[in-house]
């Protein structure tokens, strides 16, 4: 039998693998803290477990850190982490400090099969889910690495985002036991309005998260109407507009944060007019309480999209200010690292899939003519 790793398994389910080792569940909560609070991946540093418990521990359990690729820092502190997940995967983090918190983003799978237009990591194709332990593996890595090398010994992650590769909500068994680990108090202790989940639109799983685990919720939007986000979004086709923010009412009535946040990606004459806009504004107004995040759009060879100028961003956010909708340009960080959505990850992998992606769905003329698009990723 191979060693379970340990970071696998929420407190309940840490408790559940001590109880078949015939421990109590208090020795499971000590455990705990030590792999999460502590670090630690030596079991025989546990000081305060029976030296036959650690033993025992040795032989059937690991706590399997994920290895690195690479890390770049960026002029301005943020840090992107490159991790090896096998078979030639690699999926990324980023740390972004700022003067009242510390974010880090993470991924959730190897590739993702939404295939967003706009989306380095969508181009990619699917690779694979992420286990539990690997998702939680990304914050363990960041929040003990800073630690030693900051010598401090408080937490430095307050913020988690799931918005680094991959569609959370299509991977919820792993998701929902990361999500616990991070809000527990013997785990990180984040608080529920500083966990984040991304996601593009998984209708079914918006309504389980709410049961099971809620979180702040961010949707990515991107279009005011279904014939946009079916092209941009191509999960739209199965899950459209109004059943989509008729989820997202309802997951306000459990939500730690009364507001959804759209995440919108500017695209240069894809999706950025005035008349957007106003759409937008018909859409969600008397509808639902949520706030805006105007992302400009971080551009990769393969798009053929362009990033609308910024002017054009804050003109129309302004269009939003106005009808009264909260609304934030998202300021990108670590542009010197390329420390934005999918981009490093894209050289490594195979993109096998994603080239039978392209060449079976071509992008629509409606939005892409004139572009430089021609070719599926080449490697
Ligand atoms: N799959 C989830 C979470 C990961 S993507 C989701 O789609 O929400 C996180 C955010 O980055 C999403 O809002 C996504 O639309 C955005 N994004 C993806 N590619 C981008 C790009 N090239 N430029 C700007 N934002 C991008
Ligand atoms: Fe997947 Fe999100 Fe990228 Fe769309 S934007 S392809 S859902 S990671």
């Amino acid at each position: 039998m191979s060693a379970a790793n340990l970071l696998d398994f929420d407190l309940d389910g840490l408790a559940a693998f001590c109880e078949q080792l015939g421990e109590k569940r208090f020795r499971a909560t000590q455990l705990f803290r030590w792999i999460h609070q502590r670090g630690a991946t030596d079991f025989t540093q546990m000081s305060d477990l029976a030296k036959s418990l650690r033993s025992k521990l040795q032989s059937v359990a690991t706590i399997q850190p994920l290895s690195i690729i690479s890390e770049h820092v960026s002029a301005d502190g943020t840090i992107k982490w490159l991790f090896d997940v096998g078979a030639g995967n690699a999926v990324e983090s980023v740390y972004i400090p700022e003067d009242d918190r510390a974010t880090l983003c993470i991924s959730s799978q190897a590739g993702c099969a939404v295939g967003c237009r706009f989306c380095s990591t969508g181009h990619q194709g699917f690779s694979r889910n992420l286990t539990t332990g690997e998702i939680v593996a990304q914050l363990w890595h960041a929040e003990h690495s800073l630690r030693k090398r900051l010598g401090r010994t408080d937490r430095i992650v307050s913020n988690v985002v799931m918005m680094g590769m991959g569609e959370p909500l299509q991977n919820y068994s792993a998701l929902v036991p990361a999500l616990r680990i991070m809000l527990d108090d013997h785990g990180y202790g984040l608080s529920r309005r500083r966990v984040t989940v991304s996601t593009s639109g998984v209708v079914p799983m918006i309504e389980r998260l709410k049961n099971d685990c809620p979180v702040a919720l961010a949707v990515s939007l991107h279009a005011p109407n279904d014939a946009l986000r079916d092209e941009l979004v191509p999960l739209n086709r199965k899950y459209p507009i109004d059943e989509l923010l008729r989820a997202c009412s309802d997951y306000l009535t459990a939500a730690p944060r009364d507001f959804i946040t759209f995440e919108y990606c500017m695209l240069d004459g894809v999706n950025d007019t005035d008349e957007h806009a106003r759409q937008l504004i018909a859409l969600v107004r008397n509808r639902i309480s949520c706030k805006f995040n105007l992302i400009p759009f971080n551009p990769f060879p393969q798009s053929g999209l362009r990033r609308s100028n910024m002017d054009r961003v804050h003109a129309f956010a302004g269009i939003l200010l106005d009808a009264g909708i909260v609304t934030t340009v998202r300021k990108t960080r670590g542009d010197d690292i390329d420390a934005a959505c999918g981009q490093l990850a894209g050289e490594v992998q195979d993109r096998t899939n994603a080239r039978d992606r392209m060449t079976r769905q071509p992008i629509p003329v409606t939005w892409v003519a004139g572009a430089a698009r021609s070719t599926p990723p080449s490697n």
